[in-house]
């Protein structure tokens, strides 16, 4: 069993600090919200907590309660935006779970009746139509 610590410069540290671009949707004191880049369907959306920690199992509990406010919250605005008829909302823990960036975080797809998930880490979006995409989400969170 492995007992990883957690790395300070994973990439979604990095787009915590700045220092890297994403697509923003939501941001609070507590956790953000912002486009995945091999969108595993339209809207793919990743929310996380500002907190450090590698995934669910070392988070702290009030970060977690803050992450399950920000998933619902982002939730309701992806399935608005995209007029979706369910979500699929998963996370992962460490690699033997699938997980491959080791900070926590919560993916919310939408989802429409016969259509089938893309594959994950499909290939790199269009960072035009990822930015539309973050638009329409903003736009219905201020409903
Ligand atoms: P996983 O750790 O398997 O739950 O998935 C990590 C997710 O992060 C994948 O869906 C990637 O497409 C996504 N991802 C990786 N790098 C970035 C990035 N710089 N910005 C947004 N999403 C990313």
């Amino acid at each position: 069993m492995t007992d990883t610590a957690y790395d300070p410069d994973n990439i979604f540290a990095k787009i915590l600090r700045g220092e890297i671009p994403a697509h923003r949707v939501y941001e609070d004191a507590d956790t953000l919200a912002f486009m995945d880049v091999m969108p595993q369907g339209p809207g793919h959306t990743l929310v996380i907590p500002k907190a450090p920690a590698r995934g669910l199992l070392d988070a702290d509990p009030a970060s977690l309660a803050a992450l399950a406010a920000s998933v619902q919250r982002v939730a309701r605005a992806v399935k608005a935006a995209f007029e979706a008829d369910g979500l699929t909302v998963f996370q992962f823990n460490e690699a033997a779970g699938g997980q491959t960036v080791f900070h926590l975080h919560v993916h919310v797809v939408p989802r429409f009746d016969g259509v089938p998930l893309q594959r994950h880490e499909g290939g790199m979006a269009d960072p035009t139509v990822l930015a539309g995409h973050a638009e329409r989400i903003r736009a219905a969170l201020e409903v």
